[in-house]
């Protein structure tokens, strides 16, 4: 298959090029021709075809993202109109319409909230009790996926458009809401890359999609 797709790693903070790894081994995986680049400034907010927000520290990669006010409105404007966006961990909080956390209950942070869930940050305990499990997953096939936890949040709550791609232990770790896939765990630090491969054909559907549109 041939498309040339571009495809973009938020750069603020966290996990950027584990991102930009295995997102080009999943586009070779895929047959699919394409790049991926770092991408912070407007121009660069503009031009990609799926966006993946990476894991990190949510409160640093708004406070930093929303300076400028700007590029923090083209961000909400494009997931608004169907951008696809793999949000991983503290990109999911970001996205999450309500961020709460065990200690201070609802947090301050400002958020996205292009996702239509409740999530509560650190839920699995602190840096040292980060931990790997096995999770299935349906969408991406039978074999279970290596799953990495960092400080990672749970789904405590989702809207009826969301729907639920993983639990663990009963509790929602990955979902899906149109454009938008949020896990709690790190899927660029595996060598499994079927994560960034189903959001590289999600991107495809929307292309397909958009270019469809321009022919009406
Ligand atoms: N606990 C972090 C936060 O709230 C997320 C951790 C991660 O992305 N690995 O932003």
């Amino acid at each position: 298959m041939k498309e040339d797709l571009k495809i973009g790693v938020l750069s603020i903070q966290g996990d950027i090029e584990e991102n930009i790894l295995s997102c080009r081994a999943a586009l070779n995986e895929s047959g699919v021709t394409g790049e991926v680049v770092k991408v912070k400034n407007y121009e660069e907010i503009l031009d990609v075809d799926g966006l993946i927000i990476p894991g990190g520290e949510s409160t640093v990669i708004s406070i930093l993202m929303s300076l400028n006010q700007s590029n923090w409105e083209l961000l909400n404007q494009r997931i608004v109109e169907g951008l696809p966006v793999l949000a991983t961990c503290a990109g999911m909080i970001l996205l999450a319409n309500r961020v709460q956390d065990k200690t201070i209950g609802e947090t301050k942070q400002k958020l996205l909230k292009n996702l239509d869930i409740t999530v509560e940050r650190n839920a699995f305990g602190r840096q040292h009790e980060s931990f790997e499990t096995d999770l299935n997953i349906p969408m991406i096939g039978e074999k279970p996926f290596k799953a990495v936890f960092i400080r990672g949040p749970v789904v405590k709550e989702a809207g009826k458009d969301v729907k639920t791609i993983a639990k663990y232990n009963n509790k929602i770790v990955a979902v899906q809401q149109n454009n938008i896939i949020g896990t709690s765990f790190h899927p660029e630090l595996t060598e499994d890359n079927r994560i960034h491969v189903y959001f590289i054909k999600s991107i495809l559907k929307n292309k397909e999609k958009l270019n469809e549109n321009k022919v009406k």
